[in-house]
Order: structure tokens, then sequence, then C-alpha cells
């Protein structure tokens, strides 16, 4: 029997409208499961379930949370391989890739369950003679959690987690194609000891579901990832009505490999950066931009590489990359191919879909050696599919890293300490990276970008504390 993935309200599980099935992106003829739709009057029922077990929840004691919140991450990393397995079902990483994301998730729970025992404060002397001023920190209230797919267990993760731990209500969105991971983290959480209405978890549709949380006047805060359209709607309505807001969007991120980089490296970095996890990161390496010295060689490095990479079922072993996500990624990957070809790039290696025993969205790794005027070099796609350009010096090759609004990741691969030492400091991005691919981030530091990529305070590690607290300055008179 199909599983039905349902909604998670005040404590009650809700099936929602309808039976829409749980598309296995590997396997079309065989979905993960069915889910129903919540609809706005549903969106607004979590949101008041959640404002109205604020007040207690936010006098919970800090040991309190601490105690659930090392549960959950107990049971996520006893469970996740079998998460992992759901996971690469669902949104089609390989199931190494998989494993080591429900294992994340696990360690974000639990790193932020020693957080809510640690929440800082200041005291300091006033100007003014007998006064103490002192500086805490409480919960915001209730807080939106607005998510997208591509990964489905670790940003719900470490949006959901920090918001428990500082003693805020929650509810979460979804994104639409991963109910079946939203659905098994709020199992967890639904076991974990939490009073009903703390967290809430609403599968529905981004413009019925999301909409109506951000309009409702109970939400606190809302943090979303996902498309920069999306989030630059969500900023407008977030400014009319005064809503505390955090946004993690799109990235551009540039790869430089420089002429004395070791290209075996250079190679690696690259095609970690660019394609696994079928290139569905905002912190994917889309644009390998290459010193000329080394350029026809890192050239024909990448092309033998590329011919060694296997597409296939996520849960294979020996698979290096799964499907695209959905037919909706498939389809932009597809026209971005065509814009890579119209703008006159020309195509180094990939390209094509491919078939496989059963029917799913799988698609080459795909290079195209670039101008930066081209679309493929200029527009997020999301999908395995990276624009090669070419640099005459390192101030060419940070010139063109830089020449984006985006502004999540930057990389170089060099063993030139001068070089990296001023990329670091010169890079416009949240994240930069020394001979590392651009993606792959510790869960105890910061994560976020500048530019168009982000807006509001940075996401994970000790820095969560800024968005999920409000800072109160009390004084007292001895
Ligand atoms: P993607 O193109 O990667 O799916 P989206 O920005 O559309 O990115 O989706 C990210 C998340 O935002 C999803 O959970 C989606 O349901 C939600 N979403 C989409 N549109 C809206 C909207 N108008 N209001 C609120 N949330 C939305």
């Amino acid at each position: 029997m199909s599983q039905r993935f349902q909604s998670y309200i005040n404590g009650e599980w809700i099936a929602g409208n309808g039976s829409e099935p749980d598309e296995n992106p590997s396997d079309l003829d065989r979905p993960v499961g069915e889910y129903g739709q919540a609809d706005a009057v549903l969106a607004a029922r979590a949101v008041e379930a959640a404002a109205a077990a604020w007040p207690k929840w936010s006098l919970s004691t800090p040991q309190q949370r601490a105690d659930i919140l090392d549960a959950v991450g107990s049971e996520i990393l006893a469970r996740k391989e079998e998460l992992g397995r759901l996971l690469a079902t669902e949104e089609g990483k390989t199931l190494p890739e998989s494993i080591g994301e429900a294992a994340r998730a696990g360690q974000i729970f639990k790193f932020f369950a020693g957080e809510a025992l640690r929440i800082p404060g200041e005291k300091l002397a006033s100007t003014r003679p007998g006064v103490d001023v002192e500086i805490t920190r409480e919960p915001v209230g209730v807080v939106g959690i607005i998510a997208p797919w591509n990964f489905p267990l670790a940003i719900p993760a470490w949006k959901i987690a920090p918001a428990l731990a500082y003693g805020n209500t929650v509810v979460f969105k979804p994104a639409e194609i991963v109910p079946g991971c939203a659905w098994a983290l709020a199992e967890i959480l639904s076991r974990a000891g939490l009073p009903a209405g703390v967290f809430n978890m609403v599968i529905g549709a981004g413009r019925v579901v999301g909409a109506a949380m951000v309009e409702h006047p109970s939400l606190d805060a809302l943090s979303f990832t996902g498309s920069v359209p999306t989030g630059n709607g969500l900023l407008r309505q977030a400014a009319a009505r005064g809503l505390k807001i955090q946004l993690e969007m799109g990235g551009k991120n540039p790869l430089v490999v420089l002429a004395d980089a070791d290209l075996d490296k250079a190679v690696e970095c690259a095609v970690n950066g660019a394609y696994f996890s079928t290139g569905q990161r905002c912190t994917a390496s889309s644009r390998l931009i290459v010193e000329n010295a080394v350029y026809d060689e890192f050239a024909a490095r990448m092309r033998k590489r590329l011919a060694q990479i296997k597409v296939g079922n996520p849960l294979e072993a020996g698979i290096d990359i799964g499907p695209v996500a959905s037919l909706a990624q498939l389809e932009t990957d597809l026209s971005y191919i065509k814009a890579g070809h119209e703008d006159g790039g020309e195509l180094l290696f990939g390209g094509e879909r491919i078939e496989i025993a059963t029917r799913g969205h799988f698609l080459e790794p795909t290079l195209f050696a670039a101008k930066p005027e081209h679309r493929i070099a200029r527009e997020e796609i999301f999908g395995p599919v990276a624009a090669l350009l070419r640099a005459d010096d390192y101030e060419h090759a940070l010139a063109l890293a830089n020449d984006t609004r985006f502004g999540l990741c930057a990389g170089i691969v060099t063993n030139s300490l001068k070089h990296a030492t001023h990329f670091k400091r010169h890079a416009q991005a949240g994240m930069v990276m020394v001979n590392l691919p651009t993606a792959g981030v510790d869960p105890h530091v910061p994560f976020g970008g500048r530019k168009g990529s982000s807006y509001g305070p940075r996401e994970q590690g000790r820095y969560a504390v800024e968005f999920y607290t409000t800072v109160k300055t009390a004084y007292t008179a001895a």
C-alpha cells in the first residue's frame, strides 16, 4: 500500500485535500507515496496553533529544549540509512550523499541542543552611577520556515533546530516535491515531547500555503531558502508588514583555477562542485574560471574525468550522479543547454538526456566553453551544467569571479599563498574556499551570502542566534 504523507498541525495529523503522487525521479512508474494538499485555512490554523503554544513554550527551560533536540538528533542519526534511502528515492541524491545529509541533520539538532544551554547575554556597567545594564536574548515568537527541495532534511533541520532551541514555535512548509522527507522529520519531532502547537508542518503549494503563512498577522519571522523571484516577492511582502525575514536564494558560484594549481585537485574540485548532487546545490560551482596558461589542459582533463562519471539510480552502488529532481527542473536545465548553444558556447561534454532501465529525469553532466556574457555564465541553472571561462591572469579571474549579481560562495585552486590570501579578502561572497570545492560546508559555522544571494542574518552555527532571538536591554538601579 502506498504511504500517505500528511500535515501535522497542533499535535494532529491532517490528511489535506486530494491525492497527489510523490514522484520518484529515478523511476516515474513507482512513486514514493502520495500526499494531500493543505489549503490556506489549514496554513492559518497552523500559525494560530503556534501562536497559542508560544507563551508557554517561550518560558520552557533551556534544559527541556536541549533534551528534546538531543533526542531528535539521536533518532535521526540512528536511522540515517533509512532516512537516507527515503531522501535518495524522493530527491535523487546518491545514497552516500543522502545518508550524509541525514547524518548532517542529526548533528545539527545535537549542536542546537547544546546551544539551547548557551544562550548568550551580557552585563555592562552603565554610564550612570548605581545602574546596571543587562543585554539578554528572547525568542522572536512564531517562526515560519519555507524550505526548498534540494536538501530536504538538512535545510529544514538548520532552521527548525535553532528556532526551537531559542524558544520559538514553528510552522514549517516543505517544498512540494519532498513531502516524504518533511513527513519523516515531523514524525520524529511529533514523538519528541514537544507540547501541541510548538512544531507544525504544512504540506501544500507555495503560492497557497506559503502565501497564507506570510500574510498571517501572528507570524513573527520568516526564514526562507529558495529561488530569487520567490525570495524577492516575500521580501516585499515582509517589508510591507514589518516581518523579520531571512532569505537564502541563488548562486552563480565561481571556481577559479590558476596556472600554478595542482590540476588533479582542480579537476576534482570542479567535478564535485559543479556536478555532484546533480548540480542542485546553491553552492555549486557553475562557473569554472581558468587561467589561460592551463585552460586547454584543464578542459582536456575535465572531458576525460566527466567520461568516467556514472549517472543512474542513486540507490545503486558506484553511481556518482542521480537524476534531476523534477521534470520542471529538467526542462530548465535543457533550456539552458539550448541557450548555451544559441549564445555561441562550445559544448565540451554532455548535453543530452540519459535513458536507463527505469523512466527518470537523467541528464549527462554538461560542460560548455562559454563567454562571460552568455546566459549559462550569468543565470543560476541549478542543474549539472557548468560554464568554462578563460581568464588572462589572476586579476582578470578575480574580476570575472565577482562579475555576477550573486555572492554566495567563491572558490580558488592555487598553490600561491599571495593569490589565495588576496582572493579570500576580495572575493565578493559570503563564503570562500581555497583548494576545496565551492559546495560542502561545516554545520557549526555561519552559512550565507552577499549581494543578490542572501538577505538578513547568517544561518547555522552560533550566528543563528541573530535571527531566532530578539535583544532586550534592561537597566536596573540598585
Ligand atoms: P524552486 O524553483 O527551487 O522550487 P521556489 O522559490 O519556487 O524554488 O520554492 C522554494 C520554496 O518556496 C518552496 O517551499 C515553495 O513551495 C515556496 N514558495 C513558492 N512560491 C511561494 C510564494 N509565492 N509564497 C511563499 N512560498 C512560496
